[in-house]
């Protein structure tokens, strides 16, 4: 069984140290790489699917966090205020205020909406100390999140394409979901009253995935304090269910900040916001992807895409001519000489790389390449621009094949 904590110290991916702080890992250059490429390939697929991309602080103050609900129904949630001068500044827990000022910082029309803000931001969770370990349970937390306003006509519509959104991520990834769950507000005062909108909210989150063609179970007590919301639940070797990708209908944020926008008829209209997160956070995703893969990512997430091992110290030369080649097809590649023990055990070491490339006497000559994949197949030699390009097309392909037979 992989557990995400061993694999990321193994490959050099992520880890913690006590000064910083339990609950707030740190990446190291190889997991770097990989959060840059899933994060890099996530806003592609939003700007593609009409999003426009924003930044906003990390910290907002108290009542910011008191108009938007959180501080009456997820202050246990928050670190406490920083005290700054007359005011008190908040780690904030959720990107969604942030998003509804910048809406509101425009007077809109209706020719504008959708309006599809996204934001891979940090956020804040006062985690207790127990519950803490590897980027599963963190207190610093960098989600995929956007927020999209819409007339409540366009909303089940954008639902709609966000689930869409989270499948075409799974298939390139790699990953499935374990099921789809309708998330509904349970007893106790944690959700904020409004009975009728919970109803109209849910109502259209059920047509969403009804027209989206997914089976759903519903699960009482794990809504949002303001609204229900769709979880796409993923499992872990183990069976152990979390939530990784999410998309809510809204309508209590929308009245909470007195968003309008002047429709068709010349009056003023409260829209809708649609919260969703295609990938989740960057921790939990690494970590389930470590995990699911065993360490061996897709081609197009992997650290290193290429080995590229010389039998002896005369084909050194030629193997870093291939590795510069490599480079200049934006593919991640390195040698593994002879200077770092004998070739089986150089190509144990690089198991989870996706290609490995042998060059012997009669490779460096001819400028060929013998080539092993890392799940045990060796398709032969072949010229070794014929292979750089094959491994070029597959990375700009995504998905999580290797190799197809010619
Ligand atoms: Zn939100």
């Amino acid at each position: 069984m992989h557990d995400h904590r061993r694999l990321g110290r193994e490959l050099g991916l992520f880890d913690t140290d006590p000064l910083m702080g339990a609950g707030l890992p740190y990446w190291l250059p190889d997991g770097a790489l990989v959060r840059h490429t899933l994060e890099e390939y996530v806003r592609e697929a939003e700007r593609a699917a009409g999003y426009r991309h924003v930044y906003s602080p990390v910290l907002g103050k108290r009542e910011l966090y008191e108009i938007s609900g959180h501080w009456d129904h997820y202050r246990d949630d928050m670190f406490p205020p920083m005290e700054l001068g007359a005011e008190q500044v908040l780690l904030r827990p959720s990107l969604c205020p942030h998003h509804a000022l910048v809406f509101r910082s425009r007077s809109r029309s209706h020719r504008e909406l959708p309006l599809r803000l996204a934001e891979l931001g940090g956020m804040y969770r006062s985690e207790p100390s127990g519950a803490l370990g590897g980027l599963t349970r963190v207190r610093a937390i960098h989600l995929n999140d956007a927020h999209v306003f819409c007339t409540p006509d366009q909303a089940v519509e954008e639902a709609r394409a966000a689930l869409g959104l989270i499948s075409r991520a799974y298939a390139d990834l790699g990953i499935r979901a374990a099921r789809h769950r309708l998330s509904l507000p349970g007893g106790g005062g944690k959700y904020v009253a409004d009975p009728a909108l919970w109803e109209r909210a849910t109502a259209l989150l059920r047509e969403a995935l009804d027209s989206a063609g997914l089976e759903y179970e519903t699960a009482e007590g794990e809504a949002a304090f303001y609204g229900p919301k769709i979880d796409v639940q993923i499992a872990d070797p183990a069976g152990r269910e979390s939530t990784l990708s999410t998309v809510q209908i809204d309508f209590h944020q929308p009245a909470c900040f007195g968003l309008r926008y002047s429709g068709p008829d010349g009056a003023r209209h409260r829209p809708v916001m649609v919260h969703r997160s295609v990938i989740g956070s960057v921790e939990r995703a690494v970590a389930h992807l470590l995990e699911v893969h065993g360490g061996a990512f897709p081609v197009w997430l992997a650290p290193v895409q290429l080995v590229v091992l010389p039998v002896g110290e005369a084909q050194e030369e030629r193997a870093h001519e291939v590795v510069r080649r490599a480079g200049e097809l934006g593919l991640r590649a390195e040698v593994a000489g002879p200077g770092r023990g004998s070739l089986g055990a150089r190509i144990r070491r690089a198991r989870l790389v996706p290609y490995q490339a042998v060059l012997g006497e009669r490779e460096a000559a001819d400028g060929s390449a013998a080539v092993r994949l890392r799940d045990g197949r060796r398709p032969g030699t072949l010229p070794a621009a014929e292979l750089l390009r094959r491994i070029a097309e597959r990375v700009a392909g995504r998905g999580t094949g290797l190799w197809d037979a010619a």
